[in-house]
């Protein structure tokens, strides 16, 4: 039977595939292909890791002490009974031996399938027994990881193998978070569903820079759905198909065909400079995560990176963090990537839905705080771990001798935080010059994203060269609306008057002020706001490399003039989507006629 599942639209495009279930606790699981020819050889491997476990569970039973209750040694015989289980080990061998999945992936694939069983079990006792399941499949997982030598993480990263001829996969769980999902950047997976999470989580940032259809907060999506389900993922509308009817699945294969020609059709802009009609330039950035990304930035065309998230390079690393050196590495080569164009570091960012890892011992322990979002983030964290922070500011400045870089503090709200963040500025720079090594072209920068650092803007711009606005933070923080609950994803508004006017407010009082403004959050790279941000001033937009060339489209059909004069009309309206949809309408009719139309909506 087909279902229709509906969720939040984060990344476009359409995805067909079948459906990989994977439990949160097991998305770091290694997922890629192997060659056919070593079926035989990766079924052996899950046998080993079976007599390693069954050893292992021997050993611990004549470990309990004597007077221990007899109950634990039953336990214990039981989860040695459901080891030999053939619903385990051996009806893992068809994921191998037809589907060619690696022995981790087809072991966890097959725990979905068991896990699935229990939950529809009627008898308690019965039900009960999954908890055995699972704890007796997380062994045979780590005797399996053990035996590779390398980490699960690795290995997932792993994934990234040919698979050409294999059916398409899209994964689908309760939940991903940012670092995980970060394994999956170049992975067999071509589309991503999860049950839980808002449009702007940090998890959906990084699905949409994967530029792979993705769907989050689709509820019921992985518990709906069965292992190896075909799947179809409608990126634009948010809805996940499961088993889709032949019509359907003929529409949507077109649809994809549509998607793929616009796409090309779009790339013939990436050398075109983005320059309104009436001779605006206009500066298109990438965000980035991890170096690599620099490579997708400069296909797209971008002209710099106007926010490379550089927490991502702190996740996955369980607990040990990137050193000075490491990290002059990592920015050094981004630096060196962009060829002479600026690239734009922010400092680290964890916190709220950002952890850096499950292991991490260094930061803090978000399980344990009241309130997340308002916690000890960003900024904050920097501020509150020196050591840390200047070894990173040293490690951007030595980058700086490579090429212009732009330094980008996030989440500032207080003054005493700017003059925190100046005084380690200073005493970085001493240090690095100390030691004789070379510090280039650098700028300071804020970004906006509480109301707060809006109402103080002119103070903060005393002290910094420019200023990038946040949207995805400034509009959870303007409306209180916490940006991963799928619950209040509705409240989530863009176009709520108020974050208009205070974005509106910093991009004037910063021109006023000759700072450089940008937006580096969603909305920048959202065709839907291009014509307002420029009517309200704005000259620099950064967004993931993918999205840049539909931008670029939009900044080539505007008329910077024109939108202008129908920005107080928006600005003031209470439903400012109709008023902006109206207003920029009528700035895309041409000469004396649009003039006149637009004042008219000004004048109403
Ligand atoms: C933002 O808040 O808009 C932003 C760009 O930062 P992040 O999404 O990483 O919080
Ligand atoms: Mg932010």
């Amino acid at each position: 039977m087909s279902i229709q599942v509906f969720g939040l639209p984060v990344s476009r495009g359409v995805a067909i595939g079948r459906a990989v279930l994977v439990a949160s606790s097991r998305v770091d699981v290694a997922h890629y292909f192997i060659d056919p020819a070593d079926a035989e050889r990766e079924y052996e491997r899950l046998r080993d890791a079976r007599t390693e476990v069954s050893a292992e569970l021997m050993a611990l039973k004549q470990e309990v002490p004597e007077e221990a209750h007899a109950e634990l040694v039953a336990l214990l015989d039981v989860h040695l009974m459901m080891l030999q289980d053939p619903m385990l080990v051996e009806s893992a061998q068809p994921w191998i031996a037809t589907r060619h999945y690696n022995a981790e992936w087809a072991l966890s694939a097959q725990l979905e399938v068991l896990t699935r069983q229990f939950d529809e079990m009627e008898d308690d006792y019965l039900r009960e027994r999954k908890a055995d399941v699972e704890q007796v499949g997380e062994r045979l997982l780590k005797a399996l990881t053990r035996g590779t030598g390398l980490s699960p993480g690795a290995l997932a990263n792993a994934g990234a193998r040919d698979f050409a001829g294999e059916d398409p996969l899209v994964l689908v769980a309760n939940d991903i978070a940012p670092a995980d999902m970060l394994q999956f950047k170049r992975s067999v997976f071509t589309g991503f569903v999860t049950d839980v999470g808002g449009r702007t989580s940090h998890t959906a940032i990084v699905a949409r820079s994967m530029d792979i259809p993705a769907v989050v907060g689709a509820r019921e999506a992985s518990r709906i759905v069965r292992q190896d389900d075909w799947v179809i993922i409608d990126g634009d509308a948010g809805i996940l198909i499961v088993n889709p009817p032949p019509m359907v699945l003929e529409e949507y294969r077109f649809r994809q065909r549509q998607v793929e020609l616009e796409r090309a059709r779009l790339s013939r802009l990436r050398h075109t400079p983005a320059v309104t009609l009436d001779g605006q330039t206009v500066e298109l950035l990438a965000n980035i995560e991890l170096p690599r990304d620099a490579s997708a930035a400069l296909e797209a065309g971008a002209v710099g990176v106007g926010l490379f998230r550089s927490e991502f390079l702190f996740m996955n690393r369980a607990g040990r963090l990137p050193d000075e050196d490491e990290q002059f590495e990592a920015y050094r080569a981004v630096v060196l990537a962009m060829g002479g164009m600026p690239v734009t570091i922010r400092t680290v960012d964890v916190g709220a839905d950002k952890p850096l890892d499950r292991a991490s011992s260094q930061e803090p322990r978000h399980d344990h705080m009241l309130n997340p979002a308002l916690g000890l983030r960003a900024i904050r964290w920097s501020l509150s771990e020196p050591d840390m922070f200047s070894e990173q500011l040293r490690a951007i400045l030595r980058a700086s001798a490579f090429g212009p870089v732009r330094i980008l503090i996030p989440m500032v709200a207080h003054l005493s935080e700017v003059q925190s963040v100046k005084q380690w500025m200073d005493r970085a720079r001493e240090e690095v010059t100390a030691r004789g090594q070379a510090i280039g072209e650098v700028t300071l920068g804020a970004m906006v994203e509480v109301p707060a650092a809006v109402l103080i803007l002119p103070s903060l711009l005393r002290t910094f060269d420019f200023v990038s606005i946040g949207t995805n933070d400034l509009i959870q923080y303007t409306l209180a609306i916490d940006r991963a609950d799928e619950a209040v994803a509705h409240l989530y508004d863009p176009w709520h008057p108020a974050v208009l006017r205070l974005i509106a407010q910093t991009i004037a009082q910063a021109n006023a002020m000759g700072k450089g403004v940008s937006v580096c959050g969603e909305m920048a790279g959202d065709p839907a706001f291009t014509e307002l941000l420029l009517a309200m001033g704005l000259r620099s937009f950064s967004m993931h490399p993918a999205q840049i060339s539909s931008i670029k489209q939009r900044v080539l059909r505007a008329d910077a003039r024109t939108l202008q004069l129908a920005l107080p009309a928006v600005l003031d309206a209470d439903q400012p989507q109709q008023a902006c949809e109206a207003a920029m309408r009528t700035s895309s009719k041409s000469g004396a006629e649009r003039l006149a139309v637009s004042s008219r909506t000004v004048l109403q």
